[in-house]
């Protein structure tokens, strides 16, 4: 069985400190893979005083110098795409064809920063319009500096490609600490810091829980800002930690985005973006939009249709290309669902499809796909974010109504408007309190718009130029013209 006992730090595997250490499990085989160590606050003491040895010259370096590192990365996942997608899928137990998106997205990732990173060199020093004469103001977007970056377990290489790649083009030297429940994928990026020659301590991979290296790394001293996504519980933690120090942070945490379909909506074609809103990654992506609220007019033509999707998809071996849905990734998350829908049978729910309507295959961490109707606003399942394949629906009356039960939420991170008329879509999604609002499509993240959320669902933005200015701090040289 495979140990990862090793920390990545000054461009070395060095032992880890810990003597904790954790299984990183197959939730399809329901199988330990490897063991992971839990880490030690030693470790990141180590990382954290090599990312700042290292910040000094990598700070130097222009935006172009560092944009050739950060093809290097996109080079190096390109490389291993159908290795890294099966590993993927295996830790995590999303389905290949999932798992192919998430590669694909990070190594788009990757290449836009590096287009950022040039980018940053044309915008320093430009000169600032100034009402006063005989003064000159220049602009200059500096490093934040040493910076911790922290990922959950349910998009491994993408959540950490979103921190990573802006935090190398701002010119900040990174310590990374992927989930410990989806630690193997996350591993490749030390290889490729090693292949493409990346200056020793620039990034640190450590491994390791919340205790071995989360909590320690979000108070650490030595570092000047944290990215996090992950739990409110967790960020809030962080932002504690973070507050100690007046420490910068971004956070991105959990959703509870609603989906809209409007009466002049076809139901078969609202079907499929309902599905792929809430089914994909087996309901654990943190905007899903598990909270359909549909225009009674075609509500029952919807649920029908919903039905029969539900009853269609399959569920099995997420590395077998037949399969449209894999097991959740951890017992502990399936344990997690599973008391919400105990609640859900307390509240006496009504269910259109749940566990009774299909056997599940005999081993894994799967779950039925879930859908229950007219669940009341007040009901844990309506306002909690669930992270599994359990999605809520409510019928309305008007588009008023709809945009009111939508933004009725403490979370605000997405939302998708179906309706036929695409002024009226864009004019529903403009009153949505939601950092991305899909238009009758399915969730496009692109590598060019912000992410992140309204309200609970977070601060800050990633991708686009503003993650990449989450890692910069602007300063001005001003003095006479
Ligand atoms: P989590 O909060 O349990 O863990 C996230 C990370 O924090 C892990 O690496 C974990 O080891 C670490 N951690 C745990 N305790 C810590 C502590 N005290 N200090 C610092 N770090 C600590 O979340 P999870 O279960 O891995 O992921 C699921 C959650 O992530 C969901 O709520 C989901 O909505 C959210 N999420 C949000 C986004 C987004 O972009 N907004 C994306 C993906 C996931």
């Amino acid at each position: 069985m495979q140990q990862l006992d090793r920390q990545f730090i000054d461009n070395r595997w060095v032992s880890s400190r810990g003597e904790r250490y954790l299984p990183v499990m197959n939730p399809y085989r329901e199988e330990t893979i490897a063991e992971v160590t839990a880490g030690h606050p030693d470790d990141v003491d180590d990382a954290v005083a090599a990312a700042r040895r290292a910040l000094p010259a990598w700070r130097e370096l222009s935006g172009a110098q560092r944009a050739i590192y950060l093809e290097g990365f996109a080079d190096g996942l390109s490389r291993r795409r159908e290795e890294l997608v099966r590993l993927s899928s295996t830790n995590n137990g999303k389905v290949l064809a999932e798992a192919g998106i998430d590669l694909d997205d990070a190594i788009a990732c990757y290449r836009y920063y590096a287009g950022q990173a040039r980018a940053l060199d044309e915008r320093q020093g430009r000169p600032v319009e100034l009402e006063t004469a005989g003064v000159e103001a220049r602009c200059y977007h500096d490093p934040v500096g040493v910076v911790g970056l922290i990922t959950p377990w349910n998009f491994p290489l993408v959540t950490s490609a979103w921190k990573l790649a802006p935090a190398l083009a701002a010119g900040c030297t990174v310590v990374l600490k992927p989930s410990e429940v989806t630690p193997l994928p996350e591993r490749v990026l030390a290889e490729i810091a090693q292949e493409v020659g990346l200056p020793a301590g620039v990034f640190n991979l450590l491994f390791g829980d919340g205790g071995g290296i989360g909590a320690p790394l979000a108070a650490h001293p030595g570092i000047d800002k944290v990215s996090f996504t992950g739990s409110n519980r967790v960020g809030e933690a962080v932002m504690h930690a973070a507050a100690e120090r007046a420490a910068d942070i971004s956070l991105e945490l959990g959703g509870k985005s609603p989906i809209l379909v409007m009466e002049d909506a076809d139901p078969e074609q609202a079907a499929d973006w309902v599905m792929a809103g809430i089914y994909f990654n087996a309901g654990q992506i943190c905007s899903a939009t598990s909270r359909l609220i549909v225009h009674q007019a075609v509500a029952e033509s919807l649920y029908d249709a919903l039905a029969a999707r539900i009853d269609a998809l399959v569920l099995g071996d997420p590395l077998d290309k037949a399969s449209d849905m894999g097991p959740l990734t951890s017992a502990r998350q399936r344990e997690n669902v599973q008391a919400y829908l105990a609640v859900a049978e307390q509240e006496g729910l009504r269910a259109v499809r749940d566990a009774s309507h299909r056997t599940l295959p005999s081993r894994g961490y799967f779950l039925a796909p879930t859908l229950y109707r007219d669940v009341p606003a007040h009901s844990r399942l309506w306002r909690e974010e669930i992270f599994g394949p359990v999605l809520c629906a409510r019928s309305v009356a008007s588009e008023e109504e709809a945009i009111m039960l939508a933004n009725d939420s403490d979370f605000g991170l997405a939302a998708t408007v179906v309706s036929a008329g695409r002024e009226r879509a864009a004019r529903i999604g403009r009153a949505l309190q939601a950092g991305s609002v899909w238009l009758n499509s399915e969730q496009l993240v692109l590598p060019e718009t912000g992410w992140g959320g309204f309200k609970r669902s977070g601060i800050g933005r990633e991708l686009g130029p503003w993650g990449l200015s989450a890692y910069l701090a602007v300063k001005h040289l001003v003095g006479p013209a």
